[in-house]
């Protein structure tokens, strides 16, 4: 018996295992491969001989508390208030997945856009509720006539992820437009905001649900340090959200983490007194824009990439293989490993797409791109 039989192993996994099998160059699962900040690490080595190994206060460190309002503040101009608004979690996955087990109920429906993240329906399923996949459309802007028709008086929950992993999309200021009077018709649902990718945005502007007025009270936002600090191990990031609902998101916080490790909260909290994330963008834009001239020469064509540190391509012009056999292949006789982009789609709609991160040292991009483009 199993409670959620058709859950496998994730993707990220089975490809980043099968990368260190082959001793491929490892773009598939989502994490930098360049140093870490010194000052960062300089923090850390100096907190470990301090008192800041027991437990903190279960929603959070409260100097850390009061940095992400002001962030938050500065950021997007909005003032939440850090007692009652603002939950740190283990990553963003413990805030996702501790969101749908306080709000969502028996036979709830839970609308998620596909291609989408992997770490949103097995939460849902757990609680006895339905997630309904609605596909983006082909060039990955959301399909807000095929939202509409999915919501019902069932719907509890809309999952948007923005900017979107794997496509690199952000949402523009008419889809919150769209979204804000969908919401009008149908008071029931919240939305969960999956922004870990907040800060790698390029020539567009990323658009918070922070900012938007008429969503604060029936939105749950969630960001990853691990994301914006290059620390994906660190398992650390937090949610925002109207009091009453966060009042039922700690509930069962307190009894899956009750608080999160001491001394990353610490850390992150000197940190962001020395850090700007207004460079994080310009960073990866940079990484981005090396890694798209490096495969100019393959016969990868390259998808738009807006935000995010993940370069979307196609390789039809290469191979009728299925992209799942595709990434084994690229694995196994070219050395490289990225991630097929169907593992993405409850119905496994496979457009010969696949995914790879560009969050590495340049040496890995080129030495990476070499191998790509003498695939011919
Ligand atoms: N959402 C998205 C879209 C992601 O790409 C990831 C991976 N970082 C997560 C959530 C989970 O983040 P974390 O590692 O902080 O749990
Ligand atoms: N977010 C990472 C990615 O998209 C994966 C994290 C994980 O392995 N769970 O690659």
């Amino acid at each position: 018996m199993s409670k959620l039989p058709h859950i496998g192993t994730s993707i990220f996994t089975i490809m980043s295992k099968m990368a260190t099998e082959y001793n491929a160059i490892n773009l598939s699962q989502g994490f930098p491969n360049f140093p870490v900040d010194e000052r960062l690490t300089d923090i850390v080595a100096k907190l470990a001989k301090q008192n800041v190994h027991q437990y903190l206060p279960m929603s959070g460190y409260p100097p850390l508390l009061s940095k992400i309002a002001i962030l938050v503040k500065n950021s997007y101009g909005r003032a939440i208030q850090p007692e009652t608004e603002l939950l740190i979690t283990a990553g963003a996955t413990q805030a996702i997945f501790t969101t749908i087990q306080a709000l969502v109920e028996t036979n709830d429906e839970v609308i998620i856009l596909d291609p989408s993240y992997d770490c949103y329906e097995a939460p849902v399923l757990l609680c006895n509720a339905n997630t309904v996949r609605v596909s983006l459309n082909d060039d990955y802007t959301p399909n807000w006539d095929r939202i509409e028709k999915a919501c019902s008086s069932k719907t509890k929950m809309i999952i948007i992820n923005n900017p979107h992993n794997p496509t690199g999309k952000i949402l523009n200021e008419s889809d919150f437009e769209i979204l804000e009077s969908l919401l009008e018709k149908y008071p029931k649902i919240t939305v969960l905001s999956d922004e870990v990718y907040e800060y790698i945005t390029f020539e567009e502007k990323h658009i918070s649900a922070h900012t938007r007025e008429k969503l604060l009270n029936r939105c749950v936002m969630v960001s990853s340090f691990g994301k914006s600090f290059h620390v994906t191990g660190w398992k650390i990031g937090y949610l925002v959200a109207p009091e009453y609902l966060m009042k039922e998101i700690k509930k069962v916080h307190q009894f899956l983490v009750f608080s999160v490790n001491s001394i990353c909260q610490v850390a992150i909290s000197e940190y962001l007194d020395l850090v700007s994330v207004n460079e994080i963008g310009s960073f990866y834009k940079e990484k981005r824009n090396y890694f798209r001239q490096l495969l100019k020469g393959s016969k990868f064509e390259l998808m738009p990439c807006e935000g995010t540190y993940f370069q979307v391509a196609s390789y039809a012009s290469l191979s009728d293989k299925n992209d799942v056999d595709f990434c084994k292949w690229l694995i196994v006789e070219h050395g490289v490993a990225a991630i097929p982009i169907s593992t993405f789609h409850a119905d496994g709609k496979d457009l010969k797409l696949i995914r790879f991160c560009f969050a590495k040292d340049n040496a890995t991009l080129e030495a990476a791109a070499k191998r790509l483009c003498a695939i011919q």
